[in-house]
């Protein structure tokens, strides 16, 4: 069986419906605080929280798990600036948990949802994974302190892991039984598509006078089913005896705000009324990565990459909530 920490929130339970599509029992482990107990429609669910050791160690207990995908953690940048130690806690100490459970049980496969934030400021685009790791928040910097530690652990315990990067996901279930669902939201698709309801007066640009083609950042949108895949060719990866390895995940195509405004109208057939704003602290310009070693090393290759596709799964959901 597959333990999905996490598996109630965005991404988490979009794997854990393709891994059940595929014939994987899983065991979602989630405390709720973000998570949505409607989208574990598959597998096992196991309210439970990392902050408690003996939770963790009850579902080790209680299911033959083989490996951990981990999902669970804060991902507002700006809120990490404010309030670091509710990052570090969740984020990284949480994190230390589950390792030191997955160790004393002898657990040897762990995914672990890593961040382009690890990077920080780009120097060169598109970003590989070679690129200097300089992250700017507390979030990134947690994210890139557990890369750094499972690092170690993977050196000295019989543990092998894969960090996935991941750019800006976005989409969700074609189906539309699950999707992307913040509390606050604070991401651009579901944004626009709030204003293209109606839901909000209009959406807010942040930043016209960046070094782009016009003027608003660009970032690298992944379809969070491309997303599931990769995680699944991860988990596959490290079942055949591979060693731990990272890995951008992005489609390698750069949007704009105005772009994705732009492509949401056409999709919705809405107008949608646009107001342009300072830029937010800490948006580098251009975030795009380059996922040639994914697609090399584990053949995976992005089918999402049109943006009206993303769009378009994400206004089918979203019309839904
Ligand atoms: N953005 C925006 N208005 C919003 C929300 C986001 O202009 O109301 C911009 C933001 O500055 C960034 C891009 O949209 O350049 C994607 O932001 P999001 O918060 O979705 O993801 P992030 O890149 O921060 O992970």
């Amino acid at each position: 069986m597959i333990l999905i920490v996490g598996g109630a929130g965005y991404i988490g339970s979009h794997v854990n419906k393709q891994l059940n599509l595929q014939g994987y029992e899983t065991v979602v482990f989630d405390n709720l605080n973000y998570g949505h107990e409607d989208f574990v429609k598959w597998g096992i669910f196991e309210r439970g929280d990392l902050g408690k050791i003996d939770d963790i160690r009850g579902v080790f207990k209680k299911y033959p798990i083989e490996g951990v995908m981990h999902f669970a953690a804060f991902t507002y940048v700006g809120e990490s600036v404010e309030d670091p130690q509710k990052y570090y806690l969740n984020n990284l100490r949480n994190t230390l948990n589950l390792l030191q459970v997955m160790l004393e049980e002898d657990i040897k496969y762990f995914v672990f949802s890593s961040t382009c934030a690890t990077y920080g400021n780009p120097k060169e685009i598109p970003i590989t994974e070679n690129h200097p790791q300089n992250p700017i928040s507390p979030y990134g910097k947690g994210k890139y302190m557990v890369e750094q530690i499972l690092a170690d652990y993977s050196k000295a315990y019989d543990l092998n892991y894969v960090s996935l990067r991941y750019f800006n996901a976005a989409g969700a279930d074609p189906e539309a039984e699950i999707g992307e669902l913040h509390q606050p939201e604070t991401h651009l698709i579901p944004l626009i598509l709030d204003a293209a309801m109606g839901r909000r007066e209009n959406i807010q640009i942040f930043g016209t006078d960046y070094p782009t083609h016009d003027g608003t950042c660009i970032r690298d949108y992944i379809h969070v089913l491309d997303l599931a895949d990769a995680h699944i060719k991860a988990l596959k990866y490290l079942q055949n005896k591979n060693r731990s390895e990272v890995f951008n995940l992005g489609n390698g195509h750069g949007f704009s705000v105005r772009e994705v405004i732009e492509t949401a109208e056409k999709v919705t057939g809405k107008k949608i009324p646009v107001k342009e704003v300072e830029r937010r602290h800490g948006d580098p310009p251009v975030l795009v990565g380059s996922s040639q070693k994914a697609e090399k090393i584990l053949d995976w290759h992005p089918q999402y990459q049109d943006l009206s596709l993303i769009i378009e799964t994400a206004w089918r959901w979203h019309k839904r909530i």
